[in-house]
C-alpha cells in the first residue's frame, strides 16, 4: 500500500495570497466555494493569470480582491464595476472580473449595474448574492426576499426584492446565469464560458449566510441552508426570466442554469468597429 505523505502546500497555493489566512468568513459561508471556483476557472482559461485582474468592492465578498494572487483592486463601496469599467476601457487585453456581494453590487451600486450591462462593458461579473449585508450586521437591501426577516426587518421585509438574471437580461447582458455556491462544477463552467464572452457577463451565486441571513430565517444551521439551496434548485436553462425570482417560501424551487448566452458586440468591440469605419470614411 502506498504510504500517505502530508504536505503544507495546496494545489491553490499559487492563486491564493495564503500568507492572509486565515480569512474573515464565517463557518457555512457561500463565499469560498464562488472562490474556489472563481480560482479553478482561471487555473483552465487560456488566458495567462498575469492578463486576469479582480476588482471588489466592500463587504465579506469585498474581500475576495485580497485574497486571491492576481492584480487585485479593493474600492469603495457600491463601486466595483466603474473602477473595472476603467479598467477594461484603459487595459482590453486584460480578462477583467468583478466579485461582489447584494449589498455592494446591486444595492448601493445598482445604477452602474444596469449601466454596464446596457453599455455591454466586456466584464465577468460574479455576483454573490446571500440576500442580506452580512459583513455589517445582517441588514436587508435590494435583493432581500419579500417577508425575510433582518436585522432592519425584523418583522419581515415588505419591499420587493430584484429578480437579478431578470434585470441583467433586460438590461442587455449577453451572458446571464445563476448557479448556487453549491453547483461547483457548473459554476466553475459557467466562469469559464464568462471568461469566453465579448460583453457583460452576469453569474449570480445564491449563496449561505448563516449568521447574518439564515439564523434569523429560521434555517437551523449551515448544513439546513446550504440543503435547502442545494435540494431546493431544479436546472431549467431556457427558464422564463419572469419567473425566476427568489421567494421565502420553501416549497418554492430556486431556479439555476445558463440562462442567456449570445452574441453582442461588447463596447470595445462596437467602439473599434465604429473607428475603423470613421477612418475609412464610410458611414
Ligand atoms: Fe459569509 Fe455571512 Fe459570515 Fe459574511 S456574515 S462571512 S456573508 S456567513
Amino acid at each position: 500500500m502506498k504510504a500517505l505523505t502530508y504536505t503544507d502546500s495546496h494545489p491553490t497555493d499559487a492563486l491564493l495570497r495564503a500568507e492572509r489566512f486565515p480569512h474573515i468568513w464565517c463557518p457555512g459561508c457561500g463565499i469560498g466555494n464562488a472562490v474556489r471556483c472563481y480560482v479553478a476557472a482561471m487555473e483552465a482559461s487560456e488566458t495567462p493569470l498575469d492578463k486576469h485582474a479582480v476588482v471588489s468592492g466592500i463587504g465579506c465578498s469585498g474581500r475576495v480582491a485580497g485574497y486571491v494572487n492576481i492584480d487585485s483592486y479593493h474600492t469603495t463601496h457600491g463601486r466595483p464595476i466603474p473602477f473595472a469599467t476603467g479598467l477594461k476601457l484603459m487595459k482590453p487585453e486584460l480578462e477583467v472580473t468583478v466579485f461582489s456581494g447584494d449589498g455592494d453590487l446591486i444595492t448601493i451600486g445598482g445604477n452602474h449595474f444596469i449601466h454596464a450591462a446596457r453599455r455591454n462593458i466586456d466584464l465577468n461579473i460574479l455576483f454573490v448574492n446571500n440576500f442580506n449585508y452580512g459583513m455589517t450586521g445582517g441588514q436587508f437591501g435590494a435583493t432581500t426576499p419579500h417577508a425575510a426577516r433582518t436585522t432592519t426587518t425584523p418583522y419581515g421585509n415588505y419591499e420587493q426584492a430584484f429578480n437579478m438574471p431578470l434585470l441583467a437580461a433586460a438590461a442587455g447582458a449577453p451572458f446571464v446565469a445563476r448557479w448556487t455556491s453549491l453547483h461547483v462544477r457548473q459554476l466553475r463552467a459557467a466562469i469559464e464560458r464568462a471568461f469566453e464572452v465579448d460583453g457583460f457577463a452576469f453569474i449570480e451565486i445564491i449563496s449561505p449566510c448563516p449568521i447574518g441571513f439564515g439564523r434569523k430565517n429560521r434555517f437551523a444551521d449551515a448544513m439546513d441552508e446550504m440543503g435547502h439551496f442545494r435540494e431546493g434548485a431544479i436546472v431549467d436553462h431556457d427558464a422564463d426570466l419572469r419567473e425566476v425570482g427568489v421567494t421565502m417560501r420553501r416549497e418554492d424551487p430556486i431556479v439555476v442554469g445558463n440562462f442567456v448566452d449570445k452574441e453582442v458586440p461588447s463596447y470595445n468591440t462596437g467602439k473599434s468597429r465604429l473607428l475603423e469605419r470613421v477612418l475609412r470614411g464610410s458611414k
